[in-house]
């Protein structure tokens, strides 16, 4: 009756390494991103795990084992990428405002392709790669101007969002690369949104972005991939999500004919499910019109809930006799926005531990120190055995990068 993580209690983990803590499941990590492999085997992807949904270096490092590639935004992605022994020659820079330095230092470790997003970019990458007497490897994000139906948040191919070139001006900024003698063209990518529900705008978005790769084809500029981003959403809830297996029928058969190499930037489907969120009960709170179940993760933890009302199952670890009642969990940060559920019926009293679901990306990785509370460590376990893969902050480390000077 007592939830477990693989073969280990929650409960035990809680009384070794404290709450809050993430739990994360090995095998569930491997299974999720053998569920890609195994859809997608006719077409031999190359899959690019998109770091910002969980960039622990042991979890970095896992993929790396399974053949994975990476996405990144950042420059720092880039050094958690190297630091866990990713392959550089496997990595995507994506991200709508590189800096020079980013760049730079992207071009010395010898990335797979910059994923631009906009003519200024392309001019940057240009110059950095002038001054380094390097060709940068280029591939355009085009909108493919498709709705993904996901929370407005989350949505990124519309012709409103700031991602991307615009359908209508795709084939204009190829030919201004195509004049940029430090680029070499080698790719298309688009990436329409996150926690899609619905498989048909992916698919409407690979067909779209194909029709681009044909119209360049007839100017000379032939592309060596199509990368469509990542996007594929979890079960939180009770949602459908779109079948894999479906989805890569409908890309294999688009793409059928044409040489290219398909790259793909899975993060949430990759992670959100292998992880929870460990927390204890603080207190009980009955209120006039509302009871509050208050505990030791927050919004700093765990900050989907707040940004985007989103919903993560929340569960007792070790049920006992308390009778159920209605509450929303909260955290003791000091907004009315620090929520974690709402109207969960759950029975539970102080010092009980609860397990919030599906808590394994843009979890950890969005964590901040909102009240002065130390990031959450966090433990990554395989059968038997759990490793402590991020510890818990301290106030020291908090602290180190500031002096009281006055
Ligand atoms: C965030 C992001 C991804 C990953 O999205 P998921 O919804 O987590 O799969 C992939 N590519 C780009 C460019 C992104 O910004």
């Amino acid at each position: 009756m007592t939830l477990h993580c693989e073969n280990i209690p929650l409960a035990r983990l809680a009384d070794e390494f404290g709450t809050p803590l993430y739990v994360y499941s090995q095998s569930a990590l491997t299974e999720a991103f053998q569920a890609y492999t195994d859809a997608f085997s006719a077409l031999q992807p190359l899959i690019c795990y998109a770091v910002k949904a969980n960039g622990n270096l042991s979890i970095l490092k896992h993929f790396a084992s399974l053949g994975s590639g990476f996405d990144i935004v950042s420059g720092g992605e880039l050094a958690r990428v190297l630091a866990a022994g990713g392959d550089a020659g496997k990595t995507i820079f994506s991200g709508v405002g590189k800096s020079e330095a980013e760049i730079e230092f992207a071009l010395n470790a010898g990335v797979l392709c910059f994923n631009v997003e906009s003519l200024p970019e392309l001019d940057r990458i240009q110059a950095v790669a002038e001054r380094l007497g390097k060709t940068a490897p280029i591939s355009l994000r085009i909108n493919p101007d498709v709705d993904a139906k996901t929370h407005p948040y989350i949505s990124t191919g519309l012709k409103s969002n700031k991602f991307g070139i615009a359908y209508a001006d795709a084939l204009e900024a190829y030919r201004h690369a195509a004049r940029l003698g430090r680029l070499k063209i080698v790719g298309i990518d688009c990436h329409i949104g996150s926690q899609l529900t619905d498989l048909s705008p992916l698919v409407e978005a690979c067909e779209r972005t194909l029709l681009l790769v044909d119209k360049l084809a007839a100017e000379g500029i032939t592309l060596e991939h199509i990368d469509l981003g990542g996007g594929v959403g979890i079960v939180y809830d009770n949602e459908d999500v779109p079948d894999l297996k479906a989805y890569a029928q409908a890309v294999a058969k688009l793409m059928a004919g044409r040489p290219l190499k398909l790259m793909l930037e899975p993060g949430r489907s990759l992670v959100g499910n292998a992880g929870t969120l460990l927390t204890r009960v603080e207190f009980v709170k009955q209120g006039e019109e509302k009871n509050f179940v208050i505990v030791d993760a927050a919004m700093n933890d765990l900050m989907r809930p707040a940004l985007y009302e989103a919903y993560h199952r929340i569960e007792v670890v070790e049920p006992g006799n308390t009778a159920p009642f209605t509450a929303d969990i909260v955290g003791p940060i000091c907004e009315t926005g620090d929520f974690l559920g709402q109207n969960r019926t759950l029975a539970c009293t102080a010092g009980d531990l609860l397990a919030i679901r599906s808590a394994g990306a843009y979890g950890s990785s969005m964590a901040s120190n909102y009240n002065t509370r130390n990031r959450a460590a966090e433990v990554l376990v395989n059968g038997a055995e759990a490793k402590l893969i991020r510890r818990r902050e301290t106030i020291e480390q908090q602290l180190a990068n500031e002096q009281a000077c006055l």
